[in-house]
């Protein structure tokens, strides 16, 4: 008999997991609501799917049987294009969460610090606790723009890397680039998360030529809809892409994926109207719930919308939605109290939303 609680590494026990979403034919079984009743928007996925280039080049492809490129030659050939940055700045990964977890492993010594603004995406200290480093919160303002004073001060020399979300998850709010540039004097290594950059337009990539202390971090899963697919990439000073190359798994990003992202590419601007679609129904989302007494939204450059519910009603709210077959996220945390999420769908999928919305009210 062994005793597994001796043999996993000690912390692990007492690690709390990663809250994860689930699929479409999961939540149709566990909440009773038939697959094709689901209206999805809690995990910020592309509602439209992704290009229907991309399903018939996958049928078409003919080496699903041989590993696909360590080197990721032809893909980040694509990419740089895309990107308008240099093939060798780029790196791709089975999602952006991927390379979050590569990050850390290359930075972070057991006992190390990561510096986290919350409220914000919880893959950062899942993956900082993993790695055996600690993490250091230092709490978004009021109105969820970063202190970029306070995580200054609280860089010491144990501060191995600073996560800035932008646009933020799940505010929706971008981070100025002033205080991206004021947290790259410390010299620690900074990322920058822009998972949802396509629907705000507002990057910092190009600085990533003169700072080799920035890294950052894109997805295909939001935009593109290529979430089931895993595949991000991140941009990064071609002194550290190196590194990165070094300690990837070699075939991390898989031949499908590949095949998709190519794809999508040579399809991009029926992308980027599906994009322009999403914006428009994030401002006309935004607009029925600020008409909503109960309800106060939260201006949003992403594809989501982040609420807060007066009256201690956020719970209720979550639990009427989900009655009606439409799934969204809620949080009840220290740092975010009585706040839901919610994704932004088809024009369908909002007026079903504010359907439900006005009986709780
Ligand atoms: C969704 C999300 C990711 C994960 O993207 P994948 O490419 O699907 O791994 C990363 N960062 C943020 C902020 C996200 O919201």
């Amino acid at each position: 008999m062994f005793d597994v609680e001796k043999l996993v590494r000690p912390g692990f026990a007492a690690m709390r997991a990663y809250t994860p979403i689930r699929p479409v034919d999961i939540l149709s079984e566990r909440f009773g609501v038939p697959e094709e009743r689901v209206i999805k928007l809690d995990g910020n996925e592309n509602p439209y799917g992704c290009s229907p280039c991309v399903k018939e080049a996958l049928q078409r492809y003919a080496h699903y049987h041989i590993y696909p490129d360590p080197e990721q030659k032809v893909f980040r050939a694509a990419l740089a294009g895309y990107v308008g940055m240099g093939e060798d700045y780029l790196i791709g990964g089975a999602g952006s969460d991927e390379l979050i977890d590569l990050v850390l492993r290359l930075f972070l010594e057991p006992g190390d610090s990561v510096i986290n603004c919350p409220p914000t995406f919880g893959m950062y200290p899942f993956c900082t606790e993993i790695c055996g480093g600690k993490t250091v919160d230092i709490r978004r303002r009021g109105d969820f723009s970063i202190d970029a004073g306070a995580v200054k001060k609280a860089v010491d020399s144990r501060t191995k890397v600073i996560f800035v979300t932008s646009p933020n998850n799940p505010s929706g709010n971008i981070t100025a680039e002033k205080d991206i540039l004021d947290l790259l004097e410390t010299g620690v290594v900074v990322v920058v998360d822009e998972a949802y950059y396509e629907f705000s337009g507002v990057t910092v990539a190009p600085l990533v030529a003169r700072h080799d202390n920035l890294i950052v971090l894109r997805s295909f899963s939001k935009w593109a809809g290529l979430a089931g697919l895993r595949v991000g990439y991140g941009i990064f000073s071609p002194r550290l892409a190196p590194y990165l190359m070094k300690i990837k798994q070699p075939y991390n990003i898989n031949a499908a994926a590949q095949v998709a992202v190519l794809e999508s590419l040579k399809d991009i601007e029926n992308l980027r109207a599906v994009v322009r679609k999403l914006i428009a129904e994030r401002g006309r989302l935004f607009e029925k719930l600020s008409e909503l007494a109960f309800l106060k939204p939260y201006p949003s450059q992403a594809n989501v919308i982040l609420c807060s519910v007066s009256g201690g009603r956020a719970h209720k709210t979550y639990e009427a939605l989900q009655k009606a077959g439409i799934f969204i996220r809620y949080f009840d945390t220290p740092v975010l109290k009585d706040c839901i999420r919610i994704s932004i769908g088809k024009p369908e999928h909002t007026d079903a939303v504010i359907e439900t919305l006005k009986k709780v009210e």
